[in-house]
């Protein structure tokens, strides 16, 4: 098996005191291989974005460990999660979360700037072209599509080159054609050594991942290799049923 790019050890998440507690991730240990794509699924409140804001250092488990490569983020001060996050790890969300008054290529060179580097205007054109946007460059958010506002999010997510590209259903708010853009495109980057891990609801964008997890109730009750979109629709059902 590859190196991990990401390693879950016994990672508990509680929400609250006493009667008003919440488990929101239960004891979770999984290890993630470089270059993979993982697709996380589960019913509403089990647990997903959870795993994924621990796994990326935007929140921090109750207990456990959370090893990017070889360094365990719950033992970081504040200072340097930042910096781990802002260097080592990519995020896009439903949501993205552009600037409205930046073009494409501003948006995509500011964690540069914000990491006090002075962007490469090649290098940013560059993640551009990786996404097919290099001649929408200039482009305000506003003047682009759905499609390709996720796609300058997704550039500019990767023009750090993170270890792990996380995602908050990336596709949730895109139409099923422009979704398979995006999907295709976080497929390619893995095909190319990226890693990557997702949130979904839609079985079709789980199978594009190597492997799914279900989660319920904060735990990961079954996961799927190589799965194919009816086998995944299928397993939804049967854990929603009964829960192994
Ligand atoms: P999912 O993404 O699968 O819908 P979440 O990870 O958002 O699930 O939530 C899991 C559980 O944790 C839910 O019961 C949710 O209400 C609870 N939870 C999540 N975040 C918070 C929070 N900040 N405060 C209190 N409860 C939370
Ligand atoms: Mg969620």
């Amino acid at each position: 098996m590859n190196e991990a790019a990401l390693r879950l050890g016994s990672v508990t998440r509680s929400f609250g005191t006493g009667a008003d507690a919440v488990t929101a991730l239960d004891s979770v240990t999984l290890t993630i291989p470089k270059g993979t794509f993982t697709a996380v699924m589960g019913p509403s409140g089990s647990g997903k974005s959870t795993l994924l804001q621990c796994a990326a250092g935007l929140d921090r488990p109750t207990s456990g460990a959370v090893m990017l490569g070889d360094t365990d983020l719950t033992k970081l001060g504040e200072t340097r999660l930042t910096r781990l996050r802002r260097d080592r790890i990519g995020f896009v969300f439903q949501a993205f979360n552009l600037l409205p008054s930046l073009t494409a290529e501003q948006n995509v060179a500011l964690p540069l700037r914000l990491a006090g580097r002075r962007p490469k205007r090649a290098a940013v054109l560059d993640v551009l072209e990786r996404v097919g946007l290099r001649d929408r460059a200039g482009h305000r958010p506003s003047e682009l599509s759905g499609g390709q506002q996720q796609r300058v999010a997704l550039a500019r997510a990767l023009v750090t080159r993170p270890e792990v590209l996380f995602g908050d259903e990336p596709t949730g708010a895109l139409d099923s054609r422009t979704g398979a853009e995006v999907l295709a495109l976080l497929r390619d980057m893995v095909d190319r050594g990226q890693t990557v891990i997702m949130v979904t609801h839609d079985p079709v964008a789980a199978s594009y991942a190597d492997r799914v997890l279900f989660l319920a109730d904060g735990r990961v009750r079954d996961e799927l290799y190589s799965p194919a979109a009816d086998q995944i629709a299928a397993r939804m059902t049967r854990s929603a049923v009964a829960p192994c």
